[in-house]
């Protein structure tokens, strides 16, 4: 369903992305772990969009993603048209929840519902109440973000990002920027949208969480995908040198 190839992208002299390939497809929990600096956010961010790519493709559904080769092999964006439907289908929940400050938990999850104007009101309230109760928030829906714990936040972020029913979601170091004990709070939320099927790229320092949940564990190093492999066989058995290194650090 979403695919790269061969993506390169530099940040100045800096070469972040040196040919990431990735495949992620339709129902699949992909996990992308590796050292710090290794190119996973730009890599992740790419994949709506939200970071450009000097070279190579991202395909969602064969279609170009922000980017698609001219015939004369030259880059340029897709219209604001197409770069607004690609990011309906592909949700993403970010490091630093950001959420709207200055709108309450309900506002929050019927913007982008609002903006898209395909639901009338009552539906679009209904909807996000139904999100809301997923991520077990519901009754905090007139509360303000600040208002609110790191984990209950980002819960809440889940649940604005799942609105606009997307195919895929996009989570980028998920409960990164959370006290130790609200991570487990939201890991939950994702294990459990994990098992209802849908698809997820999730960037995650939390191994345990990538063993147990993900079926594709992807692990770059330096801006390559180093190894890539069912979870049990990256963890258990890992090939490379360089991802044995980096397990026997972080477990
Ligand atoms: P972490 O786990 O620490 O978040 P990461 O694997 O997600 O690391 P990236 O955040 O993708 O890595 O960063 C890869 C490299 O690109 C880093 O050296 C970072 O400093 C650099 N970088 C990222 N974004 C930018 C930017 N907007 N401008 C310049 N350099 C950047």
């Amino acid at each position: 369903v979403l695919q790269v190839n061969d993506e390169r992208k530099s940040f100045g002299t800096t070469e972040v992305l040196k040919g990431v390939d990735l495949k992620v497809h339709k129902g699949e929990v992909v996990a992308v772990i590796g050292p710090s600096g290794s190119g996973k956010t730009t890599m992740i961010r790419t994949l709506n969009a939200m970071e450009s790519i000097d070279s190579g493709q991202v395909l969602y559904r064969g279609q170009p993603v922000g980017y698609k080769t001219t015939s004369s092999g030259e880059y340029k964006t897709v219209s604001d048209k197409e770069l607004a439907r690609t990011r309906e289908r592909i949700g993403m929940v970010f490091q630093q929840f950001n959420l709207f400050p200055h709108m309450t938990v309900l506002e929050n999850i019927t913007f982008a519902p609002k903006y898209q104007g395909k639901q009338t009101s009552d539906a679009m309230k209904k909807n996000a109440l139904d999100q809301l109760r997923k991520v077990g928030m519901e009754s905090h829906k007139d509360k303000y973000p600040h208002q609110l714990s790191g984990g209950q936040q980002q819960r809440v972020a889940i649940a604005r990002a799942l609105a606009v029913s997307p195919d895929v979601m996009l989570f980028d170091e998920p409960t990164s920027a959370l006290d130790p004990e609200l991570v487990d709070e939201v890991l939950q939320v994702m294990s459990e949208l994990a098992a209802e099927g849908l698809t997820m790229v999730v960037v995650t320092h939390e191994m345990r969480f990538a063993r147990e949940v993900a079926d594709w564990v992807v692990f770059m190093d330096k801006g390559v995908v180093v190894e890539e492999g069912p979870a049990t066989q990256v963890f258990d058995n890992p090939k490379h040198e360089r991802t044995k290194r980096f397990l026997t650090r972080v477990m």
